[in-house]
């Protein structure tokens, strides 16, 4: 049976925390061997949920935040889950440019980051109960490339 680590983390809904819940994912991903670009790539994409969490989902009020990891092999699984407002339309939300705050200078690029930066990114979405992004990377198979 394949070995699997799991953490999850939880915190108020801050952009100060945003920083923190980043090195938290970054240094449970080390684990995994990863490269630098990995690992910046991980800490956008959680940026980028957390953010959406903070503004759209909590429209800025203090709730909680809970971030799940989990290394399988190779794969990194995160899911970042907020129980605010939910999103309407997740297929168009998750449209590059698309925006319901153009009015706060958003870029409606959240989504796209994300799924430029991990290898699958699933959204889960209900109006008043919340979000889930669960997402997937494979990780650290570059630094075996080469035999030692
Ligand atoms: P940017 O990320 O470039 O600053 P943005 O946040 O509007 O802009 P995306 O991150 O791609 O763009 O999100 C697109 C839209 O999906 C948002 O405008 C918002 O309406 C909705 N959305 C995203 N995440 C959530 C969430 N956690 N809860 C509620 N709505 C969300
Ligand atoms: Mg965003």
């Amino acid at each position: 049976m394949e070995r699997t680590n799991e953490m999850s983390i939880e915190f108020d809904s801050r952009s100060c925390n945003e920083g923190f819940a980043r090195v938290s994912v970054a240094a449970f991903c080390t684990q995994l061997n990863p490269t630098l670009e990995e690992v910046a790539d991980v800490k956008t994409a959680v940026s980028e949920a957390i953010t959406n969490a903070i503004i759209h989902g909590y429209e800025n009020q203090v709730h909680k935040i809970r971030i799940e990891c989990k290394a399988a092999g190779h794969e990194l699984y995160l899911t970042v889950i907020d129980k605010g407002k939910g999103i309407a339309d997740i297929k168009k939300a998750m449209e590059p440019l698309f925006t319901t705050r153009p009015e706060w200078n958003r870029s409606g690029m959240g989504f796209a980051f994300m799924e430029a930066f991990m290898d699958e990114v699933v959204v889960v979405s209900e109006l008043g109960c919340g979000t889930e992004v669960h997402m997937k990377k494979t990780i650290g198979r570059k630094s075996h490339e080469f035999p030692e």
